[in-house]
């Protein structure tokens, strides 16, 4: 039997030149987290276009920040995560260092 799983939300979004942001909110399925030296959106792309599916929030499918307290097995356990400029332009703000 498997347990039920949800992935953590993306409850913010403040790169407002994302494709896939809205109105401060993402919209994409799921994002991808992590890079080797920072915890970058992967997902994070600067279109000409509105991207994601209006009528859904971003989760996160994804991430490569293994030093992150929230993180096991490469996957996100915070209850919801902000996205922002911090080392770059698009980061997981929620990132905690262990
Ligand atoms: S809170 Fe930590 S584990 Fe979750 S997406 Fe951000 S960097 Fe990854």
């Amino acid at each position: 039997m498997t347990a039920a799983t949800q992935m953590p939300r993306v409850e913010e979004c403040v790169v407002a030149s994302c494709a896939y942001n809205h109105t401060g909110d993402c919209h994409a399925f799921a994002i991808t987290i992590g890079s080797p030296d920072h915890a970058h959106c992967h997902t994070f792309v600067q279109l000409p276009l509105r991207a994601g599916v209006a009528e859904l929030t971003a989760q996160v499918g994804a991430c490569q920040r293994a030093d992150c307290r929230h993180n096991e097995q490469l996957e996100c356990h915070a209850p919801a995560i902000r996205v922002g400029p911090d080392n770059d332009l698009a980061d997981c703000i929620t990132y905690d260092e262990r």
